[in-house]
């Protein structure tokens, strides 16, 4: 394998974050109490068009403190795509409810609604509509069917900052969005996510739940469980700088894309990535899948490309078939399947040039002619 010259992705960190960093080493205000912490959840919910933000540790934690807040617990159902991160699932299982597995369509690589419909019961708590590579799923019939039946939505949004479905932000249309801020994501705090929502009962349980449930005394704890899932002051600061940015950032992402899309298209073994009129596809990852009728197997294509330099990442393997979730029993999501086995991404990152997507690009070319 050659050295890499063209990442898989790779952060921006800017001069602003390195700033407000040392602002707080050289103030002391490096764990959760400083005051970048309330700033970041104010301009970060208020980026989503949401009320409220409640910074967490992670993007799965900030998942697990959503379920928490609407209680979801045993005996409950929660469907959540099988083609998605293992961090959209755990929470679930963490709650000692059963996660439902529902199938994807090809096409956007998000949840299928026909499979989603075909797999409420009346045990249903909640739908997870995970907005998979930066394509947001299609939300309005969700939310009408979760309504008319009382079942709760969260949007994991992990890998959809900015992006609009119907000129409404991700994760700000399910009852709460849930962000990562992980070092790939389109707004990095290291470690780190939040929680957004416009509901203020759900997100006083959230903040109670992130931090040992302090009651209104010091040192008094008002529920029987609770967790410390508090963000630091540090992460919020780079979060701020990245914040400030996050339109450049997309607009870098979505340029890059159509630039892939354009060298690529006449490739006749691989299909592109779409974007649905009505939605802003912020790319976070350029996903491609390589036709079944392919001579070409996906990891063949990653090693060639490996070796001119280039990082690729395989599609997530479908979380039905996993040994972890084994216990729930396998379902049938044949689609979720076939993203698993042809599905892979190409170099995404921010720091991207033009002639390294045109390196990349004819690269495939020749391994594929
Ligand atoms: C990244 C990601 C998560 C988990 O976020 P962490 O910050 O890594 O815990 C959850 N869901 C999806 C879809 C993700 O991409």
């Amino acid at each position: 394998m050659g050295n890499i010259v063209v990442p898989v992705n790779e952060p921006l960190i800017g001069d602003e974050e390195k700033k407000l960093v040392n602002e707080c080493l050289e103030t002391g205000w490096i764990s959760s109490a400083g005051c970048f912490i309330e700033e970041f959840e104010k301009a970060f919910s208020s980026y989503c068009e949401c009320e409220h933000g409640v910074s967490t540790t992670n993007g799965t934690t900030a998942i697990h403190l959503a379920l928490k807040s609407l209680d979801v617990g045993p005996g409950d159902e929660v469907l959540v795509p099988s083609f998605t991160m293992a961090g959209s699932v755990y929470p679930i299982v963490q709650c000692g409810a059963v996660p439902v597995f529902v199938d994807s369509e090809l096409e956007t690589c998000n949840m299928s609604f026909e499979d989603l419909l075909s797999k409420i019961t009346r045990k249903t708590k909640a739908i997870i509509a995970v907005h998979l590579y930066g394509h947001p799923v299609e939300m309005d019939p969700i939310m009408k069917m979760a309504k008319e039946r009382g079942i709760w939505v969260v949007e994991d949004a992990a890998e959809a900052h900015g992006a609009l479905y119907k000129d409404r932000k991700a994760g700000s249309i399910g009852d709460v969005g849930c962000f990562s801020f992980y070092a790939n994501k389109i707004v990095t705090t290291g470690e780190g996510g939040m929680l957004v929502s416009n509901n203020s009962e759900v997100v006083q349980k959230a903040r109670q739940l992130k931090d040992l449930a302090h009651g209104e005394k010091r040192f008094t704890h008002v529920l029987p469980e609770a967790y410390n899932y508090r963000m630091t002051n540090i992460q919020a600061a780079i979060g701020i700088g990245q914040l400030r940015r996050i339109e450049q950032t997309i607009s870098r992402k979505i340029a890059n894309a159509l630039l892939y899309n354009e060298m690529l298209k006449d490739i006749p073994d691989l299909v592109t990535p779409v974007c649905k009129p009505w939605v802003r596809n912020v790319y976070w990852m350029y996903g491609l899948r390589i036709k079944e009728t392919s001579r070409f197997s996906k990891e063949y294509l990653m090693s060639e490309l490996a070796s001119v330099g280039i990082g690729t990442r395989s599609f997530f393997y479908p979380q039905d078939k996993q040994p972890a979730f084994s216990r729930f029993g396998k379902q049938d999501c044949p689609n979720a399947e076939h993203l698993g086995t042809y599905g892979f991404y190409l170099p995404s990152g921010q720091t991207l040039t033009e002639s390294q997507i045109s390196y990349v690009s004819e690269s495939l070319h020749k391994i594929m002619e």
